[in-house]
Order: structure tokens, then sequence, then C-alpha cells
């Protein structure tokens, strides 16, 4: 008796409300090598080119459409996302490895994300302001940015295009996004969830496929007026020279991070120990705000280190789907090679790995989460981004030096301090440079009615989500009127 699988799903492009077809490529899970998820349909520059045209004639209907009309719409969105969160954590489970509550709760993030950006369409939309010229009014109104690209990463499928799509689409732009290559499933779904709640051909387009080839496109194309892009820093820097160079277009970047969580003497060691744990690992690390420098005052170093060592080696790696594991696989290959790279250049600059440091025996691109001891923060360990579970500890005499190790980073996305010092709390957050800061909290873990972004090179540009979403995706028009 033969036995058959069942058939593998296929994700296609969507391009003025078609869904359009190109070479397939395989999306496998990591927890499973061999295992394909789901295939999709790799946009060549063609592709990508009818997709921003399209969004550029579905712009001037979108731009007028009624605002109940857009609310109804983002909230049928965000209500379809909710009701279908438990099948959607699997898939998103499946092809990037986050584990089953996670993947629960982000997706959960994006239905809201759509349902607050309804919402908000009904603050005020503009200023008005006395004229200083006799019988005029002067008023400030907002307009659509117009065609916007979106260029997303592979640790937050769900959250980063929903926190960009929901507030685009809101405020009367259209969009083509472009998600990263391994994480296609869950944009897949995504642009089907759209398409079935109603939104008009053309106003949300989805091109899948690589960086070079589809990225590059959206950054050279005519038709695009704004960029918004999160990923690494590197990548994020290409994209700022080509919107500069290709028609000046408006770029906003969300990129790397290389965040310190402060822990000092008067620290309760099990809340230290708890942020450490949750802000170095959790995630696998694969999270731009994850803490990977703990910043440590010498009264309690050893205290917590011990109990820090102790409870990484407690931490379960294993399969997502298994609700018993704390830490799901490293997402691909080559990040779990660069991860495990770094654990090699960590020991040969002399720090010590305490916890971790290597695969684990099962199969899969598993790796177990891995603290360094006696690091320096001029280490490439302490400088570079992982991006992987590993975290060093940076050993310091007082408050002031924490405070220049912490802030000594060309990144500047969050930093932590775990205190029981509300001095040293109220010092660290005016001093800190980042633009995210915890108090006895992980530096990870945003809410979607705040801010959300860095300085240095973490961050280009407004910030995302909240009501600062608006400053990127519309456009101030100043009137004035005389009568
Ligand atoms: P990446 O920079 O490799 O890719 C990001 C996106 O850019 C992908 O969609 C990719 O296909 C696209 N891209 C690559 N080359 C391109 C090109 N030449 N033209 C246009 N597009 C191109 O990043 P990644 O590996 O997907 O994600 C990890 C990085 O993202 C980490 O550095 C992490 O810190 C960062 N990140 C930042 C935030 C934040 O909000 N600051 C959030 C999540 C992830």
């Amino acid at each position: 008796m033969t036995t058959h699988s069942p058939p593998v799903p296929c994700h296609l492009n969507l391009v003025d409300g078609r869904w359009v077809d190109g070479e397939r490529r395989p999306n496998l899970n990591p927890a499973r090598p061999g295992e394909t998820v789901a295939e999709y349909a790799a946009a060549d520059r063609a592709v990508v080119k009818e997709a921003v045209d399209a969004a550029g004639r579905a712009r001037p209907g979108w731009a007028s459409t009624p605002v109940g009309e857009r609310m109804r719409l983002l909230d049928r969105i965000g209500a379809t996302i909710l009701r279908r969160v438990e099948e959607l954590a699997v898939l998103l489970s499946r092809e990037e490895g986050k584990l089953l509550a996670e993947a629960r709760g982000e997706v959960t993030r994006a239905g809201q994300t759509f349902r607050y950006y309804a919402h908000q369409l009904l603050q005020p939309e503009g200023e008005i302001y006395a004229s200083t010229r006799e019988r005029a009014s002067a008023e400030v109104r907002r307009r659509p940015l117009g065609v916007v690209g979106v260029i997303t990463p592979w640790n937050y499928p769900w959250a980063i295009p929903a926190w960009k799509v929901a507030p685009a689409l809101a405020y009367g732009n259209t969009v083509v996004l472009k998600p990263a290559e391994l994480v296609t499933a869950s944009a897949g779904e995504m642009a089907r969830i759209i398409t079935d709640a109603g939104v008009p051909p053309g106003v949300f387009n989805l091109v899948m496929g690589d960086g070079p080839t589809a990225g590059e496109e959206l950054l050279t194309s005519d038709g695009i007026d704004g960029v918004s892009f999160t990923g690494g820093t590197a990548t994020g820097r290409h994209v700022a020279r080509r919107c500069v160079e290709y028609g000046n277009k408006r770029f906003q970047l969300e990129m790397g991070g290389k965040n310190p969580l402060v822990v000092l003497d008067d620290a309760d060691l099990e809340v230290a120990v708890r942020c450490a744990l949750d802000g170095g690992f959790f995630s696998t690390g694969q999270r731009c705000t994850a803490s990977s420098r703990l910043v440590v005052q010498s009264g309690i170093h050893d205290r917590f280190v011990d109990a820090l060592t102790k409870a990484t080696r407690a931490l379960r790696v294993g399969d997502p789907l298994d609700e018993r594991s704390q830490l799901g696989p490293v997402a691909s290959p080559d990040q779990l090679a660069r991860n495990l790279e770094y654990v090699e250049i960590g020991r040969r600059e002399g720090a010590t790995a305490v916890a971790g440091g290597d695969h684990t025996a099962e199969e899969g691109q598993f790796m177990r989460p891995t603290l360094f001891v006696g690091a320096r923060n001029d280490m490439r360990l302490a400088r570079e981004e992982i991006f992987g579970p590993v975290s060093c500890v940076i050993k310091v005499d007082d408050f002031d030096e924490a405070v220049a190790v912490a802030g000594d980073t060309r990144y500047g996305l969050s930093s932590g301090i775990v205190t029981t010092s509300l001095s040293a709390a109220e010092r660290f957050k005016r001093l800190s440079r980042s633009g995210i800061v915890t108090v006895n909290l992980p530096t990870a873990g945003t809410e979607l009615h705040l801010p959300f972004g860095g300085t240095g090179e973490s961050n280009h540009g407004p910030r995302e989500q909240g009501a600062y979403a608006r400053d990127f995706y519309t456009v101030p028009v100043t009137c004035y009127t005389g009568w």
C-alpha cells in the first residue's frame, strides 16, 4: 500500500487583486529538517513592477475612500486574524520556529494592531492655527504619503508587517509588501485575509522573493513614494542610499541592536535573573531588543552569574509545538552558523562560556542558550549583533561605569536596568541613549500603543507604532485661507 503526504500549500504573489505565480521555492521547518511547510512563488522584477503600478493606480481611489469604510475594512481584517489565532500560530511556529505560546501572542498582536489603527482614524486629523494676516486662517492637514513599499525581516512575520501595513492602509496609502524569504507562508495568509476582507484590488499587494531582486525593484522604482524597512543595519544602509538616489523617497529604518541590561548591587536577584533570561534567550535570542550584554556591578556579580548559569542550563530547548519547550530552533542554517561562529569568536577573545556554546544533539537547527562571563565591552562578542541565544556578562564597579558601558555602542534600540533604587532608575532613564528604556523589566517586549524605535545605527526616521506611526505615513499640508 502506498501512502500519500498531504499536498504542500503554495502561497502566490498578490498583484492588483490577482494571485500571480512564479518560480516555486520551498519554505522549510527549522525544527524538522527536510519538512516543507509550504512553497511560495518568487516574484521577479516584472511582477514587482506590476504590483507597484497597480498600487499607483489604486492610490487616488483608496485615499478618497471615506474613513468609515477604511475603518470597517481594517477592523474586519483584525477580527479575522484574531479569530484564526490558533491555526496561524501553528503555521508561524512551523515556518519560523517560534514557540507556540509566543506565536499565539504575536498573531494576536497583529490582529489587535489592525483594530487599533482602524480606531486611530477617529483621532483629530490636523490642527487649526490663528493666521497673522488679516481676514485669513491657517490649518495643518494630513494627506497620505502615497505608495508605500514595506520590507520586513523574518523574526516577527506577523507583528512587524502588521505594524507597518495597518497604519499605511489606515491613513490612505496603498502598499506593496515584500516579506523576508523565510516567512512567506505567514505573509501569504495575511494577504489572503486582507483581500477576503474586501480591500479593493491594488490597494494591498504582496511580492515574495529575495532582497536583491524583489526588494531592489521596490527601492529603485519611480512609483514608490516611501519605504518602511525593518532588518539588519547593513541592509538598512543600502535601503537608505537607494531611496535617496532613486527619487529621494521617504524612508524609515528599524535595524539591529546590542542592548544592555544593567544589574546594580541593590537589584532583586530573582528579577535580575528573570529579565536576563527573557531578554537574552527567549525567542531564541532572535529579537532586535534582546539584551545580549549584561552589565553587572561587582557586588552582585558572582551571585547573579551563579543563579543565571543555573537558570540558563535548565532552559528546555525543543520542538516549538511542544508546550514544554522554552526555546525553539534557530530560524535558518545561516543564522545557526553565525551564532556558533560568534561563540568561537567569544572564546578566542578570552570570554568563558559557562552555559551552552554548542548545538544540541537533536536533529534540526537547535542551539543551547549560551552565557559568557568575563567579557569586555571592546570584544566583538559585546559590540556586534549576533541575533541568537548568546549573552555575555561584563563586570563594572559602579553606576557611572555601568551607564558608560551601556551607552558605549553604535546601536541604541533598548536598554534596561534592574535596581531597587528609585534614584538610580530615574537617572538611568535620563542618561540612557537608547529609544526604549526599561526598569525591572526585560529589554524586549513592546506595547502596540506606544512608540517603538531606537537611536544611532538602530534607527532612522520617525518612530513606528502608536499614534507616532502617522508621521511616516502622512504628509503634513499647511493650508492658508483668506476670506
Ligand atoms: P535582513 O536585513 O537580511 O533582511 C530584511 C529584509 O530586507 C528582508 O525582507 C530581505 O529580503 C530584504 N533585503 C535584503 N537585501 C535587500 C536589498 N538589497 N534590497 C531590498 N531589500 C533587501 O534582516 P533579517 O535577517 O531578515 O532580520 C534580522 C535583522 O533584523 C536583525 O539585524 C534585527 O536586529 C533586525 N530587526 C530589527 C527590528 C527593529 O525593529 N529594530 C525588528 C526585527 C528585526
